[in-house]
């Protein structure tokens, strides 16, 4: 048998090989044609029983097809560096050689030769290996998307409750039905009326050209100058006219309608700043010096939902309570506080803030450390600065093209501080005339009243 003969060869190969000994040359190559032809007849049979897993080039086992035929992971390898070095090889024998698990390293010729006889192709090994440079790549997509992923900014779970804890407190406190305005001393509008009508014209005029420019050149300056100089022109008609007309005109018609529809956003927004995590923590000094010197600017920062770029007006619900600039320089506040006011409402209105950053921005409003008669500095700055921070994860996660909007937000602040000085201005020139500070609302003369808590 045959097989008797194939532990032996190894060594007779191993000697044959290094061009030792011709004898054994002779013998061996006797050996192999011998064993060639019973070996094909075994490799026919073989191939009959559908696919057997066995190399078809050694009849080791075999691991899939490879370069079109079943090979074991050897011949496969042999295969692809052959066809990869374009190798020549010669037999040394007589160009038959029958290969086998010990012997295939022995004859390359013959071992290539049996490959092609099998059927491996080269073209599959460009097939093959473009498969695998896809799968690499596939790979290599899915590790940088796992990175990416990883990488990406994310809200801790603390900052997502945060935020909703802020919406939560926010409906609760704005009511966009504005339902509870009837409540509310009703407004008046009247006043001289010729004045009053010329000065509805110019204003309507004002509207349509500043939203025209607002809307498409917010930065130029010619626009806004022309928007002043026109607000300003309107100021001084209505200041020029003298304070004798019938009623006088130190009759502020408006004021108790809107100082009913301050003291209303004062307790709405203390309802928001209660329900702000940490602020019921602070002392109740604390939390009396933060709404003080802060309820004005949240005031102003909550308006801009009523606030439309179309009329530059409030408008809360019915006709009625829909407030322009003339309203409210019928509540005795003049354009020097009026028209940086719209223009605040107009650059706030055109950052178009989602609500979640809307109500964060007012947080971090209330809960500046920097405001007169704070003890607990570092305990309110600490609470802004998680503000702060949820504020700016908030932007990067959720508010594409945002890159200067944490910026932009935070200069609001700044506009908001010299809005505040000048509404307190205002404010004690008007409260010190007793006819226009009866019509004030306790709250009211609490909180913009100037003794420190
Ligand atoms: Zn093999
Ligand atoms: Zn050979």
């Amino acid at each position: 048998q045959v097989s008797g003969h194939v532990p032996s060869l190894r060594s007779w190969l191993s000697l044959q090989l290094c061009g030792a000994c011709d004898t054994g040359v002779q013998r061996l190559t006797n050996l192999m044609e011998s064993m060639a032809v019973s070996t094909s007849a075994a490799g026919a049979e073989e191939s009959d029983r559908n696919v057997p897993r066995i190399c078809g080039v050694c009849g080791d086992k075999a691991t899939g097809f490879h370069f079109n035929a079943m090979t074991c992971e050897g011949c496969k390898g042999f295969f692809r560096r052959s066809m990869k070095r374009k190798a020549n090889f010669t037999c040394p024998f007589s160009g038959n050689c029958k290969i086998t698990k010990d012997n295939r390293r022995h004859c390359q010729a013959c071992r290539l030769k049996r490959c092609v006889d099998i059927g491996m192709m080269k073209e599959f090994i460009l097939t093959d290996e473009e498969v695998q440079r896809k799968k690499d790549l596939i790979q290599k997509r899915k590790v940088e998307e796992a990175q990416r992923e990883a990488q990406r900014p994310r809200l801790s779970e603390e900052q997502n409750q945060l935020i909703a804890t802020l919406v939560e407190a926010h409906h609760k406190t704005y009511d966009e039905s504005y339902s509870d305005f009837s409540r509310f001393r009703p407004p008046v509008r009247q006043g001289p009326v010729t004045r009053s009508a010329s000065r509805a014209a110019s204003l309507h005029s004002l509207s349509d050209t500043s939203s025209d420019s607002f809307s498409h050149s917010p930065e130029s300056t010619d626009m806004k100058l022309m928007n002043f100089s026109s607000i300003m022109m309107m100021y001084q008609e209505q200041s020029s006219s003298p304070e004798s007309s019938e009623e006088g005109s130190s009759h502020l018609s408006m004021l108790p309608h809107l100082a009913d529809l301050v003291s209303y956003s004062i307790q709405k927004v203390i309802g928001f700043a209660k329900m702000i995590p940490g602020f019921r923590e602070l002392t109740a000094e604390d939390q009396i010096a933060l709404l003080k010197s802060s309820a004005i600017e949240v005031i102003m920062l909550r308006s801009n939902q009523s606030f439309s770029l179309e009329d530059m007006s409030w408008s809360c619900g019915s006709p009625d309570y829909k407030y322009c600039v003339n309203d409210i320089t019928k509540a005795g506040h003049t354009l020097e506080l009026l028209e940086p006011l719209i223009r605040f409402q107009v650059g706030l209105k055109k950052l178009n803030l989602h609500e979640e950053e809307h109500v964060l921005l007012m947080a971090i409003c209330l809960l500046s450390p920097d405001r007169p008669g704070v003890q607990d500095h570092a305990r309110v700055e600490s609470l802004q600065d998680r503000l702060s921070e949820t504020l700016q994860a908030y932007i990067r996660v959720n508010h594409p093209g945002g890159r200067l909007l944490y910026a932009k937000m935070i200069q609001k602040l700044a506009d908001l501080r010299s809005l505040n000085e000048e509404h307190s201005k205002q404010y004690r020139s008007l409260s010190f005339q007793p006819e226009h500070s009866t019509q004030l609302t306790p709250l009211v003369l609490e909180v913009f009243g100037s003794e420190v808590s």
